[in-house]
């Protein structure tokens, strides 16, 4: 049974991740840091289907700004792959907190390769980078595009990404890059613009919201699956030689057509209930991500099967699905979700 660690594990990726290694036989170590809430309803599930074929998945307390905790943990487990996904993941918050973002990204990327080299073992390894590494470098963007970050978040992704592959390079790691284009989920947090879209959709089609402030509309971007990416870094892992993989549609739409979409599928014209905040502007944005996947499509055999309507239509779904039960569930008495084990 392979062992995996998943930093980021109470995330979008990092549920769909775990998802699909247990369905693979693996056993699932996940890292959770320390907040006031549980945190971990993504993976709750999880833990419960575990339960049930025996207990494969476990949560640990750990942060990537701890070393200390990091140490303990590569100790103590002993992984064969590492996949690390733990982020400050938000674009405009990184601007926001710039330190926190660049220490979280990048200085828990350098952390975790140092405790791991200092161990002594071989796992292999896989590093969330990101497309908005790229900047405004023109579409469609390839592993060779010229990395030109157009904030504090892709500034921290480049820095990462560029130690990851220096420890590769300098102590031969098996430890490979996927540079990963936009993707979305009913998984996505609530703050992130397609989250915000859809679940704002599913508040006025049910009466629950009259508007929706969004920024700019005109921005392009490449919009992929979650559950899609998560198998190409599998994928990427299982190769004899690591190396570094765009992963994206190779189709790129605007915040418009995302927003157009989403009232589409409960029809509803958007004009009707979008309005631009400035305050939504960040300081500066990438024009057009648009991704060329064609190496991952070759080396890996991957291909994105869920498309751009797909997508939107799944979230917009979901989020009405989600309101419906929680506005019944408030008039009945509910038994509280089971909590995933910690190992501290
Ligand atoms: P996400 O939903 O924001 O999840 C981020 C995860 O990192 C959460 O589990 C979070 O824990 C954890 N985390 C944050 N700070 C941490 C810290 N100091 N120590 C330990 N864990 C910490 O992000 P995602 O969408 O799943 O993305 C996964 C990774 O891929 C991220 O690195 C992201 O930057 C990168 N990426 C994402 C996309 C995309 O479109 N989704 C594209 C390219 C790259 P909490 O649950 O406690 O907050």
């Amino acid at each position: 049974m392979t062992r995996a660690l998943i930093t980021g594990v109470t995330g979008q990726d990092g549920s769909y991740l775990a998802d699909y290694l247990l369905a693979k036989g693996y056993e699932v170590h996940g890292i959770k840091r320390r907040c006031s809430s549980a945190g971990t309803d993504r993976v709750d599930h999880v833990y419960e289907e575990s339960a049930v074929v025996g207990a494969r998945f476990f949560l640990h307390y750990a942060d990537l700004t701890d070393c200390c905790s990091l140490t303990r943990l590569i100790h103590q487990i002993e992984p064969e792959e590492i996949y690390n996904l733990a982020a400050q993941s938000h674009v405009k918050v990184s601007f926001e907190m710039p330190e926190y973002t660049l220490d979280t990204l990048a200085g828990g990327t350098q952390r975790l390769l140092e405790v791991v080299r200092q161990t002594g073992i071989r796992p292999r390894f896989y590093q969330a980078s990101s497309a908005q590494m790229f900047g405004n470098s023109p579409p469609p963007q390839s592993e060779a595009s010229i990395g030109h970050p157009c904030s504090p978040y892709g500034v921290a992704s480049l820095a990462a990404h560029s130690l990851v592959v220096n420890y590769r390079e300098s102590y031969g790691y098996h430890a490979s890059c996927g540079i990963l284009f936009n993707h979305e989920s009913p998984r996505r947090g609530e703050t992130f613009v397609s989250r915000k879209i859809s679940r704002a959709v599913a508040l006025i089609r049910l009466e629950m919201q009259q508007k929706l402030l969004l920024g700019n509309l005109d921005v392009r971007r490449d919009w992929g699956y979650a559950p899609d990416y998560v198998r190409a870094m599998w994928l990427m892992l299982q190769q004899d030689r690591p190396d570094d993989f765009v992963i994206g549609s190779g189709e790129s739409h605007t915040v418009r057509e995302f927003v157009e979409a989403a009232f589409a599928e409960v029809n509803l014209d958007w004009h009707d209930h979008v309005e631009i905040d400035p305050h939504e502007f960040r300081p500066m944005d990438i024009d057009h991500l648009r991704a060329d996947a064609s190496k991952a499509r070759r080396r890996l055999g991957w291909e994105p099967r869920i498309s751009f309507r797909e997508i939107v239509r799944l979230m917009v779904r979901s989020d009405l699905t989600k309101l419906r039960a929680a506005t019944s569930a408030s008039k009945h008495v509910t038994h509280a979700p089971s909590r995933p084990p910690l190992r501290a």
